[in-house]
């Protein structure tokens, strides 16, 4: 048996969330087409005949971070590489940049085995351009081994894991066999509202948002969540609520689906819009919201 701990780590919109859900075989972290959707140091946990892998979910690590909230995300990426085992180091075709370089220097100090995962190659058209990508990512470090593979289409994702399972040391499991993920159902559903608003609003609102879950009742055959969503703003919260209050109506439609597939169960989900100025630029005020 082997077991250990696996870092996932990349710059914003590789797709490392998109593979952790893969892996798992249950949305346990959110994903979007914006960056820095992943704000949480998320565990998910595999547990296999032969090894139990724990990764571990990150922000993405990026450059430029003035901002309080992008200075925790920074940390709670960076500080994972001390614990890890391994890491694996997600970037996508099929282009390298600066962003990826900066990475690449922060797994180099850390000095532990990477596997580097070569995500999205389902959107190569011209297949032959993949080999020499992979020769020219090879040649920039010793990586324990490269992987190219889709996390949305599945592609290849079994056989990473056999890489990875490969690569851990000895061990006995860390987690009960059945357990998936560290965070609680109060955590994941409230991140299923806010993955809505990430998808769903336009350019700066979903980075002003947080979602604080106010009641979470389990009853016979339902479970019973009302929710609170958070806006730096006023004009923001009339864009989150929108015209008539459509935009929460099909915010709240599409997160209590996305609840019900996770939870196995029928969902009530009731919606507020709060305004607390700034909230994302003050650290204290990111703790009280459950950012460590
Ligand atoms: P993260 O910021 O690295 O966690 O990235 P996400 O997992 O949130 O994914 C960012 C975007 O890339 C989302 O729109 C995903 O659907 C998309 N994506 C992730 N993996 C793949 C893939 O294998 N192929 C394609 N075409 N898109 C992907
Ligand atoms: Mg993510």
């Amino acid at each position: 048996m082997r077991s250990g701990y696996v870092a996932i780590v990349g710059r914003p919109n590789v797709g490392k969330s998109t593979l952790l859900n893969r892996l798992i075989g249950q949305k346990i972290s959110i994903t979007s087409s914006r960056p820095q959707t992943t704000r949480h140091r998320i565990l998910g946990i595999s547990t296999r005949p032969d090894a139990q892998i724990v990764y571990i979910d990150t922000p993405g690590l990026h450059l430029g971070s003035r901002r309080a909230m992008n200075r925790v995300m920074n940390r709670a990426a960076a500080g994972t590489l001390e614990e890890a085992d391994l890491a694996v180091f997600v970037v996508e075709v099929p282009q390298w940049t600066e962003e990826d370089e900066h990475v690449l220097g922060l797994l180099r100090e850390a000095g532990i085995p990477v596997v580097l995962a070569i995500n999205k190659v389902d959107r190569l058209t011209d297949k032959s351009r993949l080999l020499p990508y992979i020769a020219s990512l090879r040649d920039r470090h010793e990586f324990a081994d490269v992987v190219p593979l889709s996390a949305l289409k599945g592609t290849q994702v079994e056989g990473f894991e056999e890489v990875v399972a490969r690569l851990l040391p000895e061990g006995p499991a860390l987690f009960p066999e059945d357990q998936v993920t560290d965070r609680s159902e109060r955590f994941l559903v409230a991140e299923l509202v806010r993955e809505q608003l990430m998808r769903r609003l336009g350019q700066e609102v979903p980075y002003g948002t947080a979602v604080e879950i106010e009641n979470y009742a389990e009853e016979e055959g339902l479970v019973r969540i009302a929710a609170l969503i958070w806006v730096e703003r006023d004009g923001h919260k009339a864009i989150v609520i929108g015209k008539g209050g459509k935009m929460l109506k099909a915010i709240g439609q599409d997160a209590r689906l996305a609840m019900e597939r996770l939870l196995g169960t029928r969902v009530y989900l009731q919606l507020w819009v709060k305004v607390k100025e700034n909230w994302s630029d003050d650290e204290r005020a990111l703790r009280g919201l459950g950012y460590e």
